[in-house]
């Protein structure tokens, strides 16, 4: 179910649990500022969620809220995660969905890679 991507943080949502060790995750990558996994449900060969470790429900909170350190380690590590799944070359698509128009699910704020083969137009023909 969509949520607005608004209002206060969630402590029990899936990420917040993924990052509290309480369910497990295919992990891809960990510092100090971000975590990134394999999506449960991969909508590409490659799908991997990067996640700052700071409470944060969208990219407009993250981005306004955030510290210049946890912003700038949370962007260079979706571009290390996409270096390290080899993704440079062939290409491939970094997403954020943000309330109910985008279907975001989970509201801890999270970029989607997309890759591994060739990923067409960035919205469906309405
Ligand atoms: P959103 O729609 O919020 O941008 O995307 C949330 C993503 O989280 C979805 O692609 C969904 O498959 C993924 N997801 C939901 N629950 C879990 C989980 O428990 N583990 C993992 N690895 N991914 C999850």
């Amino acid at each position: 179910m969509a949520v607005k991507g608004l209002g206060d943080y969630d402590d029990g949502n899936v990420f917040a649990k993924i990052l509290r060790g309480e369910i497990p995750c295919k992990k891809v990558f960990e510092d100090d500022f971000s975590l990134a996994f394999h999506d449960i449900n991969p909508q590409a060969p490659v799908h991997v969620l990067v996640i700052p470790k700071g409470k944060f429900i969208s990219i407009a909170d993250f981005t306004s809220k955030a510290s210049d350190a946890e912003i700038a380690g949370f962007f260079r590590a979706v571009g290390t995660v996409a270096r390290m799944l080899g993704l440079e070359a062939p290409g491939y698509r970094v997403l954020a969905n943000m309330g109910e128009h985008s279907l975001q699910e989970v509201p801890h704020f999270h970029v989607h890679i997309f890759g591994g083969r060739p990923l067409g137009r960035m919205l469906p023909e309405r």
